[in-house]
């Protein structure tokens, strides 16, 4: 795995962001979502796959409603100790702009195997992720499928992420939570 691009967008006499090296969780896999206010606030839905965090910026954040689709752009892969950033990317910077821990714990592909890292990698070439999050906000089954739009270069960066219809599907808001999940700080534009 490669965190070239990840890398080359930043400048780490700057940021605080991690630099970062290819690295796993000891049992299982971790995902992270952070939410991010930059030019357009975002949230930053990360899985842990063959040692870096497989990403994509999702505008509108996560829905645990199962008739809304959320896009989700895929972007660089980035260090698996991303999942632990928090705090402010300088102004002038790529990204720049204050990053909490919006939600994180363990996930699992469906169905379940032995081989989970394996398993979400397959899943995740054919454009079509079946994962269980164990989050705080986010828990239960959610898929992640890879449209056939193609960006300017060919390429097929646009996903839907969509809450499967299990015990915690719910039209209930997730996002009206915004305190982050390890240090309870809220971005400023949610503080009251
Ligand atoms: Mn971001």
């Amino acid at each position: 795995m490669s965190l070239a691009r990840y890398k080359k967008k930043r400048d780490f006499k700057e940021t605080r962001e991690p630099s970062g090296k290819v690295k796993r969780s000891k049992k299982g896999l971790i995902f992270v979502v952070q939410k991010h206010d930059a030019s357009h606030l975002h949230y930053d839905f990360r899985l842990e796959m063959e040692g870096v965090l497989r990403s994509w910026a999702v505008p509108k954040g996560p829905s645990l409603d199962p008739s809304v689709k959320r896009l989700a752009m895929e972007v660089e892969d980035h260090p698996y100790d991303y999942k632990d950033f928090e705090g402010e990317i300088p102004e002038g910077n790529y990204g720049a702009g204050d990053v909490i821990v919006w939600d994180n714990g363990q996930y699992l592909p469906n169905p379940p195997t032995d081989d989970p890292d394996k398993e979400a990698r397959r899943q995740y070439h054919k454009g079509h992720l079946s994962i269980v999050l164990l989050g705080k906000k986010l828990k239960g089954e959610f898929g992640l499928i890879r449209t056939n739009r193609e960006d300017k270069n060919g390429a097929r960066r646009q996903w839907l992420l969509i809450k499967a219809d299990d015990k915690f599907a719910t039209d209930e808001d997730v996002t009206e939570k915004t305190a982050s999940v390890i240090s309870r700080k809220k971005l400023s534009r949610d503080r009251k």
